[in-house]
Parts: C-alpha cells; structure tokens; sequence
C-alpha cells in the first residue's frame, strides 16, 4: 500500500500540534489512506516539542524531529523530506492555513501520475494593504527576472518520491522551495486552494523578515541585481560625459568657479550609487561565503520514537552526517 507523508514545520505552535494531527488524521482516516505526519520542530521557545512527543507516544504513525535553534522553515521542509518515507509527501503549515481537504485531491492527482502538486491561493486570505502591495511587487520583480510565475503558489505542495530524492540532492543549502519545484520541472499540476485564517497564535513574519525573506530570493534565483550595476554605471558615465563637456565649455568661457551645486550633486550621486552597488556585490559574496563554508542547513539535537531517515544511503552526504550526530 502506498503511503503519504505529511510535513509539518512548526515555530511556537504549541496549541496547533495536537489541533493539526486531529484535522489530518481525521481527513486521511476517514478515506483510508496510509500516511504518517512529521513534525519538525524549528527551535520553538514554547512547550510545542513536548506537545510533540505526547503525540507521537500515542500514534506510531507521527515522527517528531527537534532542531537544536530556530533555523527557519525551508530548513524544517527540507528536515521534514529528509525524515519522510512515504512514497510522496505533502508539505504544509502546522497553523492549518492550508486546508486538509486538498489533501486528497492533491493526493487524487498523485495517482494520476503527477509528480508535483502545487498548492496556489485563490486569495491571499487577511492582509493589511502593505503586505499586499509588497508582496505583489516581489513577485513582479521575481517573475521578470526568472521566468517564473509564483505569485500565487505557496510552500504548500505534494511531491513525489523521485521528487523528494532530487531535491534532497541538490547542493545549495539556502533554497527557496516555493520557486524550487518550478526550476526542476518533472509532471506538474496546480491545485486552487483558499488560504483558511490562523486558528490561533500569530504569524511569524515581520516586516523586515519579509523583506530579507524576498531579497533572499530574489538573489539566490538570479543575478540581475549585479547586471543592474552595469546599467547604472553606463547611465552615470554618459551623465559625467554631458556634465564633462559642459564644464568644459565654461572653463574656456571663463565659468569655471560656478557649478558648486553640481559638484556637491554629483559626488552624492555618485557616492551613493557606488555604495549600493557595494552593498550589492556584498551580498551575492555574502551568500557565496555561505555555501562555501559549507554548514548544514539545520542541525537535529533529538527525534522522537520511530523517526528515522529514509533510506539513507540514498540521500546526499551532508544529510548522513546529521544523522550520525544524533
Ligand atoms: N515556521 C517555521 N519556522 C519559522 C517560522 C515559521 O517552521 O521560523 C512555520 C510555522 O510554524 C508555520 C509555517 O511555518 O507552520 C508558516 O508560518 P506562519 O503561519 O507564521 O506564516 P504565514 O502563514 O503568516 O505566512
Ligand atoms: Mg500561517
């Protein structure tokens, strides 16, 4: 019998644990599918680890996999697929923001032979007017320079055992799953779903998180930021070429005191495009500088009874050690 693995990331969701087996497990019960759910706690100050291993004591089906700090949650997905051993797995919020339900139809799909289901908000749920404008602008922006077309997809998807193994292979350690599944191709379908309200807690996303969260991505899928240096650059020299030529002109003339103005304009101009342009290259070295130490994306202090990798010669190096830390 096939069976479905269900990630579930979870940062300060004490009261959601046992909420989230319940709703899953009456939904998958009741149209008997095999499944088991993983929960990857992200380094939560609040009792939600302990809530954890209550549940998992009293269900073989649910693994628990602790992290040692907050590492956010593409780590806790990425943890989450690792521990998985299902022949797919659906990853989704442990707030249940995305509803159940779509669980079966994504799964419905997967016997049809799709590889990646991917979850996409027909809203966006309750947002204030800032985050809706912002976020409509990262996704322009993403979708001008990578191609791809994220807006509405969310971390909210099914993915198939060659899937998993594909992804669990790539090298890099920052990824940004919601855009990930779109770069590796394979049979893929999209699946509407409407953004339910948080049961309880609050979001995990500030202002500045998201901020960081979008410049981030935007980086790790493309380098046109770099590109937009070269433009500036070449606007700046034809600029100083008009600005040259008539300095010139009034130093023959005889101005050549006057233009203070300019002077100090030019040198803030100039000054500033050069410092963001640093910053910019910083970045790129910065996220460089990542990789090349090549930390893990997470670490695992402890898992709860019955959790273990699957197949773990299968999975990449970097993976294996983990495990033989634990
Ligand atoms: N989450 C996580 N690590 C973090 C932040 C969030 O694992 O550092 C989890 C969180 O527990 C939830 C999911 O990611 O299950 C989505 O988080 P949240 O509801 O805060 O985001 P939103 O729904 O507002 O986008
Ligand atoms: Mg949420």
């Amino acid at each position: 019998m096939k069976k479905l693995s269900i990630i579930l990331p979870a940062y300060n969701e004490e009261g959601m644990v046992n909420r989230a087996f319940e709703q899953v497990n009456n939904i998958l019960s009741n149209n008997s599918i095999s499944f088991e759910i993983i929960f990857v706690n992200d380094g939560s100050t609040d009792d939600t680890w302990l809530e954890i291993l209550e549940v998992s004591k009293e269900h073989r089906n649910v693994k628990g996999v602790n992290f040692s700090r907050n590492f956010g949650k593409e780590a806790a997905i990425r943890a989450g697929l690792y521990y998985a051993s299902g022949d797919c797995a659906v990853v989704m919020d442990c707030d249940m923001q995305h509803p159940p339900e779509t669980i079966l139809e994504m799964y419905d799909l997967w016997v049809q032979g799709y590889q990646i289901v991917e979850g996409v908000k027909i809203s966006r749920g309750k947002e204030n007017i800032i985050n809706k404008i912002s976020s409509k602008l990262f996704y322009q922006v993403l979708k001008k320079i990578t191609g791809f077309k994220i807006d509405r997809s969310s971390d909210f998807k099914l993915l198939d055992r060659q899937v998993i193994e594909e992804y669990l292979h790539l090298p890099e350690k920052k990824m940004f799953f919601r855009a990930i599944t779109f770069w590796m191709g394979f049979n893929s379908i999209e699946i509407e779903y409407e953004v339910r309200e948080r049961e309880i807690g609050t979001s995990k996303w500030s202002m500045m998180s998201l901020i960081k969260y979008a410049f981030n991505n935007i980086t790790s899928f493309s380098t046109a930021p770099m590109q937009i240096i070269t433009i500036i650059g070449v606007v700046n020299l034809i600029l100083s070429l008009v600005l040259g030529i008539q300095s010139l002109i009034n130093y023959i003339k005889g101005y050549s005191l006057e233009g203070f103005t300019t002077v100090i304009l030019l040198l803030l101009l100039i000054g500033s495009s050069l410092m963001i342009s640093l910053g910019i290259i910083g970045f790129y070295l910065s996220k460089i500088y990542e990789e090349v130490k090549g930390r893990p994306s997470y670490i695992v202090s402890n898992v709860a009874a019955y959790t273990k990798p699957h197949e773990k010669d299968k999975v990449s190096k970097e993976n294996e050690e983990y495990f033989s830390n634990i």
